[in-house]
């Protein structure tokens, strides 16, 4: 008991701070810090000059070591991701209790001893679950939680792990921004008191570093998503981590509008019992021309970042090359144009046979630059 009135008088003391920090202008601290971009010139990878927010080229080889890498780690059902920029880390979420060992043994084969932040973003065990062994493990210099109680035995040791350690617990107060090397985050959510609602009260961040950013939210749903749109803060970046493992009640329009990902990452397990990620996720995604790569189906994921581009790489050995040409809204399809209506079709679609032979126009190219042209794809065969 005596935690959870800690907890409270956490909350309650961070609601006056918030407040008091409002009115001295809190949104100034996002442009503080004086953060500049990485030089870009000590890197010999992704030198070349794609559309902007596209990932890099293809290459090969080793993972880049200079500039920021955001590691999706594969933890089944669950989220836990690693960003490291060269000596400075942080982890978000660690997955379930039994994935602990596996999120420890995945920091010390990349190397790390030592972790700058550890951010729960809610006390659900699919993402803090294997935090305690992650504290109990390594130098942590600061853990961030909601300030959210839950009365289980796994919220229970993680709190026991931040004691046994002697660290403290710090505010994640929407607009701060942290410094992690050359790159930063800042804190986007929770921006209210959510009851008992813990996905809601999801840490959500963004992670910059030169022209790339990563949005982080937690099970953040439409709710908190919208609180985050509403907060003035900016949203834009290349990769958004889905909300709640791709399911419906996250990733919404509003969400996508601000963020404008290019590419989103999904956390889930192979068959999970939820279904995740939902198809109308997938299907959303899909019609923006965002790709999308799950770590059910890919393993652990690893963004490199030069700041100028991103690259993405498997850690079971392999580069992946989701380049801009094979993301889905670029690759080379034959559809069915109408173009009176300024409708693409799939070819099997029932209404294309039913088009009059003057607007009927069969055309392969990409759909995003069907887009570009005021086309919309036909609602029935979702092409
Ligand atoms: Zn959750
Ligand atoms: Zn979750």
């Amino acid at each position: 008991m005596k935690r959870l009135n800690f907890l409270r008088a956490f909350y309650v003391f961070a609601a006056v701070l918030a407040f008091s920090l409002c009115l001295a202008g809190c949104y100034g601290a996002s442009g503080s810090g004086a953060l500049t971009g990485p030089s870009g010139g000590d890197s010999s990878f992704g030198n070349s000059s794609s559309g902007e927010g596209s990932p890099g080229p293809l290459s090969s080889g080793e993972l880049p070591q200079n500039g920021l890498q955001v590691h999706f780690i594969d933890v089944g059902q669950g989220d836990s991701i690693l960003i490291r920029q060269k000596d400075h880390s942080m982890l978000v979420d660690a997955g379930e209790n039994d994935q602990g060992d596996v999120v420890v043994s995945y920091l010390k084969s990349q190397g790390i001893d030592q972790l700058d932040y550890v951010i729960g973003t809610h006390p659900h065990s699919d993402h803090i679950g294997g935090l305690d062994d992650v504290i109990q493990s390594f130098e942590v210099d600061r853990v961030f939680l909601p300030p959210i109680e839950h009365t289980t035995a796994t919220f229970e040791e993680v709190l026991d792990a931040i004691e046994v350690k002697d660290l403290s617990l710090t505010l994640p107060q929407v607009g701060d921004v942290w410094e992690l090397g050359e790159a930063s985050f800042t804190i986007l959510a929770p921006n209210k008191d959510y009851g008992d609602d813990l996905n809601n009260w999801s840490i959500g961040i963004r992670v910059e570093y030169g022209d790339n950013h990563f949005v982080l939210c937690g099970d953040a749903e439409a709710q908190a998503e919208a609180d985050i749109c509403a907060n003035g803060l900016p949203l834009g970046a290349d990769v958004l981590k889905a909300g709640h493992h791709g399911s419906s009640t996250s990733t919404s329009d509003l969400f996508l509008d601000q963020v404008a990902p290019s590419w989103v990452v999904i956390q889930c397990g192979k068959d999970n019992s939820y279904g995740h990620p939902h198809k109308e996720t997938l299907e959303k995604l899909k019609g923006r021309g965002i790709g999308v790569l799950r770590t059910d189906l890919e393993g652990t994921l690893i963004a490199a970042s030069d700041g100028e581009e991103i690259s993405w790489y498997k850690a079971e050995g392999g580069f992946l090359s989701p380049s801009a040409e094979e993301s889905p809204a670029a690759r080379e399809e034959t559809y069915i144009l109408n173009t009176n209506t300024k409708k693409f079709h799939r070819p099997d679609c029932s209404s294309v046979s039913q088009m009059q032979a003057e607007n009927r126009r069969e055309y392969t190219g990409s759909r995003e630059a069907l887009m570009d042209d005021g086309y919309s794809p036909c609602g029935q065969c979702k092409p």
